[in-house]
């Protein structure tokens, strides 16, 4: 099994909707994207993705059902260990 590293988060406006930007992928250590699916994909064949970033501590990224706005349908999303800190908190995630 294989340790994916996240240094970077892509966020998008959903189509046709400027209130929010939402989570659509992430780009790891090797500068490659990965979209949501791709991830969550990847997390159900065993495999394990964590955050990345310099003097932060590591987080475990883990699927979630869809965007963390209730009224949003984008799926599927992602989140990393609940926290205060840059690098656990998926939202804050520098963009790539
Ligand atoms: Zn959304």
């Amino acid at each position: 099994m294989a340790t994916f590293k996240v240094t970077r988060v892509r966020r998008e406006y959903p189509p046709l909707n400027r209130s929010h930007q939402h989570i659509v992928g992430v780009v790891t250590d090797d500068g490659v994207f990965h979209t949501n699916q791709e991830v969550v994909d990847s997390l159900a064949a065993g495999h394990t993705w964590r955050t990345s970033v310099p003097d932060e501590p590591e987080a475990e990224i883990g699927p979630e059902p869809h965007c963390s706005k209730a009224w949003c349908l984008h799926a599927p999303y992602l989140s990393s260990t609940p926290g205060s800190t840059l690098a656990t908190d998926l939202e804050r995630m520098p963009p790539g």
